[in-house]
């Protein structure tokens, strides 16, 4: 079995891939790991795949895979877990920003302590500040939120012990969430690494300003499904028997009145002009809506079986 898999997604990045593969290349070889580099190239419009295609033919450990379009980061990593083939998987982004060096240390604790993930720590980081400080806002809610005490859940250099990247599904943009969706699979024996950052060399970042809200609604989304993908009823009826009940005890409540007043001989208001009325029956629809919107997602979860929602152009080196 192979020693290490390393995964890197790349998206226009074509400038850096040849420094990046070897310098993974070279350090594999000083300590005498067997590995395969595997580049999933995300539908990049540079040459970055010309490139790919490139290493591969003069080091038979480079592995490439090319999508038809950008299906993002996630989709990258969910494809490159899939072919990994080491015992220990590593993943780094393509711009030279995370360090090779770093290798044999997140492959030690993987495999000599025992750590499920080892997730790299950017403690003194080379970003800009409009990214650093929601950064680490995300972090602390994140941290909340999961009880997972790491500093840097975003970090693009990460080590998994093979059993979790093949247990565990990213879609969407849920790689920033990677040690949650782990630990809510079962994989708890999380570790932090302080790792090496260096400012990108070549290109220009992927995700611009709009990674803040998009990486809130996912952080809202990701405990969501966590909680309820498999019982969706739990919610959406819950919520719904909330709703239904009040509107229904509005409507007693407003019956009863009524009838005590026409037996003491009060005079008493048409039902329909009463505020309450109107209030009671939205309550009663909109209980009785989340109580299909239930059924409706029981009954997709119960027919979900597809697992990924990406297709695959070309593959090279992958000889099975
Ligand atoms: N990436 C990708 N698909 C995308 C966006 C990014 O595969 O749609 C890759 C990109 O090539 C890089 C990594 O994800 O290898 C991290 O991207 P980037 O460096 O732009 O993110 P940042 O460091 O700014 O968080
Ligand atoms: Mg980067």
């Amino acid at each position: 079995m192979l020693q290490i898999s390393v995964i890197i997604p790349v998206f226009n990045e074509e400038e850096s891939l040849p420094e990046l593969s070897n310098w993974i290349s070279r350090v594999m070889e000083e300590h005498g790991f067997s590995y395969e580099i595997i580049f999933v190239n995300d539908g990049s419009t540079d040459g970055s795949w010309k490139m790919i295609a490139k290493l591969s033919q003069i080091n038979p450990n480079v592995k490439g895979i090319s999508f038809t379009r950008n299906y993002g980061k996630s989709a990258a990593l969910d494809m490159g877990f899939s072919k990994a083939k080491g015992k220990v998987v590593i993943t780094m982004d393509a711009d030279l920003q995370d360090s090779p060096e770093e290798i044999p240390d997140l492959y030690d604790m993987i495999v000599k302590d025992g750590y499920d993930i080892v997730s790299g720590w950017k403690k003194k980081r080379f970003d800009p500040i409009t990214k650093t400080i929601p950064s680490r806002f995300f972090n602390f809610i994140t941290r909340m939120i999961s009880g997972i005490h790491l500093n840097d859940f975003n970090c693009g250099l990460k080590a998994y012990d093979q059993k979790v990247v093949k247990n565990i599904h990213i879609y969407g943009e849920m790689h920033r969430y990677i040690p949650l969706i782990a630990k809510w699979s079962g994989f708890s024996k999380i570790g932090e690494k302080v790792v090496e950052h260096r400012a990108r060399k070549y290109g220009e970042t992927k995700f611009g300003i709009e990674r803040f809200l998009n990486g809130f609604l996912d952080l809202i989304s990701v405990s969501f499904v966590n909680r309820y993908r498999k019982k969706p009823m739990h919610f959406f009826g819950t919520l719904g028997s909330v709703s239904f009940l009040a509107g229904f005890f509005i409507t007693c409540w407003l019956i009863g009145q009524k009838i005590f007043g026409l037996y003491k001989g009060l005079q008493v208001r048409e039902i329909t002009d009463q505020p309450l009325f109107f209030l009671a029956l939205v309550a009663l629809i909109v209980g009785m809506q989340l109580f299909l919107t239930g059924f409706l997602a029981e009954m997709m979860t119960s027919h979900s079986s597809r697992k990924t929602d990406y297709n695959i152009e070309q593959e090279l080196n992958f000889n099975d």
